[in-house]
C-alpha cells in the first residue's frame, strides 16, 4: 500500500500525470517547457473544493460567478501557440481561477493579468501567492483595453471570447509579438493566433472553441 496524506496529494499528482500524458501529449502538444509547466501546476487548487475530484478531467469546470476554468487541453494549445520565452512580458486578459496565469508564470519573465470580477481576481491571487509565484501583477478592471502602463507586451492571451480582434490589444504588442484569442459570438467562436508584422496583424485560425464572453463596458 502506498502511503498517502489526508489531502489526497498522491491521487492528485497521479491524476495530473495522466492528464498530461493522455490529454496533452497524446493530442499533439510538443513544447517541453509547456508540458513541464502542466506537470508542476496543481490544477486541483484552482477549482471549487466541490469539484476538486474532477479537476484533472477532460472538460471545463465552474469557478463561480458564472465563469469557467478551461479544459486542460485548450489551456495547453493556447499556451503552445503563444510560444512564450523566458525573457517575455505576457499580458493575460481574464485571470479567472488563475490556472492559466500559473502556467504562464512558469514560462515568462513577468505576467500581467487583468480580471473584471474582483472576487475571482482576489481568490486567484491567494492561490498564486500560496504557490509562491511572484512574477505576476494583478489588475481588477475591464481588460478589453489592455494594460497601458506596462505595454508593450511580447505576448497577449485572452481567455474570454471577443466579437472582434480588439484594436487596443494589437497596439500593445511588440513588433513580431503574438496574441492568442477566441473570436466570435456564442457557439461560433474560433481560437485565433495573431502575429504582428509592422502595423499589421496576420491572423490564423486554430480551431473552433467555446469560451465565456469578454464583457466590455468601454
Ligand atoms: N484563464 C481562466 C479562464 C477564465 S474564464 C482560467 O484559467 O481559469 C474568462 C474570464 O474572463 C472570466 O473570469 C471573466 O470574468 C473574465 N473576463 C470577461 N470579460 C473580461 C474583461 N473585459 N476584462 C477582464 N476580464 C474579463
Amino acid at each position: 500500500m502506498i502511503s498517502n496524506n489526508t489531502n489526497g496529494q498522491f491521487e492528485h499528482s497521479l491524476a495530473r500525470g495522466r492528464m498530461v500524458d493522455e490529454q496533452i501529449i497524446n493530442r499533439g502538444v510538443k513544447n517541453e517547457k509547456v508540458i513541464n509547466a502542466f506537470r508542476s501546476v496543481p490544477r486541483h487548487l484552482f477549482v471549487d473544493a466541490n469539484f476538486s475530484h474532477q479537476s484533472y478531467n477532460d472538460h471545463p469546470l465552474p469557478i463561480g460567478q458564472d465563469q469557467t476554468i478551461s479544459q486542460p487541453y485548450i489551456v495547453a494549445v493556447m499556451t503552445e501557440y503563444l510560444d512564450v520565452q523566458s525573457n517575455h512580458k505576457v499580458l493575460e486578459i481574464g485571470t479567472g481561477s488563475g490556472y492559466q496565469t500559473a502556467i504562464l508564470s512558469h514560462l515568462a519573465k513577468m505576467v500581467y493579468t487583468v480580471e473584471r470580477i474582483e472576487e475571482l481576481s482576489l481568490q486567484a491571487r491567494k492561490i498564486l501567492n500560496r504557490l509562491n509565484l511572484k512574477n505576476i501583477r494583478y489588475k481588477i478592471d475591464d481588460g478589453s483595453l489592455g494594460w497601458k502602463e506596462f505595454a508593450p507586451y511580447d505576448r497577449i492571451i485572452v481567455t474570454a471570447a471577443s466579437e472582434f480582434m480588439p484594436v487596443a490589444l494589437q497596439s500593445q504588442l511588440v513588433a513580431n509579438g503574438r496574441i492568442v484569442i477566441p473570436i466570435g459570438k456564442n457557439s461560433t467562436q474560433v481560437l485565433t493566433l495573431g502575429v504582428k508584422h509592422g502595423n499589421r496583424l496576420i491572423q490564423r485560425k486554430i480551431f473552433d472553441c467555446t469560451f465565456v464572453p469578454l464583457i466590455s463596458n468601454k
